[in-house]
């Protein structure tokens, strides 16, 4: 498999902000986000190495933590591969959770995967690859094969373009038909100058969803949430933690 990088963390992001877990960032995207805080793994593709399913499995192992987290560039463009290491991890118990952008569907990963965080990016994203960055039809299809409590959406709003986003988000719930109760993440980009001008962003887009005004999506989905990256407040831009 191509993978950029290995490493021990706690998670930053969504729902399960805090539970540590073995970080395996799978290389290339599908995608071309002008903000994407990864590029070296996504599409200015600078480091991976290939790396066999046995020699991966044995890595994620060694870290001796209950749960493995999958990240990108877009881990389900290696969905084959993934879903034979899974079935390898299935056997040590680990708990696989994934972060994808939400544009391709594998009827058999999805069943492999124990907790899935669909990043649908949008227009603002400014995809220069030619592809629409969100694929309704896709992230319906995903949803509708998985539990509640099995999935969030996790949508990244653009500093310059809080307001619009944010109006698309809306779209894209209605599209989808999102149930309630669905898990419902707002979070800033993260490529600020640095964290006095991160937190700043955060502040912004609470200001914009809570604190001026509820915002339809806060009153109606009850488990919408604004969050940070928190890792950032940890490390800012550190790399491997
Ligand atoms: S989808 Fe994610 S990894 Fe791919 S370019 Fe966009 S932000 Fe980067």
């Amino acid at each position: 498999m191509k993978v950029t990088e290995i490493f021990r963390s706690v998670q930053g992001e969504g729902i399960y902000t805090g539970k540590p877990a073995v970080f395996v960032r799978l290389a290339g995207c599908n995608l071309k986000c002008s903000w994407c805080d990864t590029r070296y793994s996504s599409w200015e593709l600078t480091e991976f190495e290939e790396v066999q399913i046995d020699d991966l499995l044995s890595k994620i192992i060694e870290f001796d933590v209950g749960l493995v987290i999958f990240t990108g560039g877009e881990p389900c463009l290696q969905s084959k591969e993934l879903i034979t290491l899974c079935e390898k991890l299935k056997i040590y118990k680990v708990k696989i959770h994934i972060e994808t952008n939400g544009t391709i569907f594998d009827n058999k990963l999805i069943k492999m995967i124990d907790f899935w965080s669909i990043n649908p990016k949008l227009s603002s994203s400014t995809n220069q690859c030619g592809l629409v960055p969100f694929k309704i039809k896709i992230i319906k299809k995903i949803i509708n094969k998985l539990p509640i409590d099995k999935y969030q959406l996790k949508f990244v709003i653009s500093e310059d373009n809080m307001n619009q986003d944010i109006i698309e988000v809306e779209q894209i719930i209605k599209k989808s038909k999102m149930k309630h109760n669905a898990n419902i993440i707002f979070q800033p980009e993260g490529t600020s100058t640095d964290i006095v001008h991160y937190s700043s962003k955060c502040a912004n887009l609470a200001e914009i969803l809570v604190i001026n005004q509820m915002h339809y999506i806060m009153k109606q989905f009850s488990n919408a949430r604004v969050l940070s990256q928190m890792h950032k407040f940890f490390w800012w831009n550190k790399r491997k933690i």
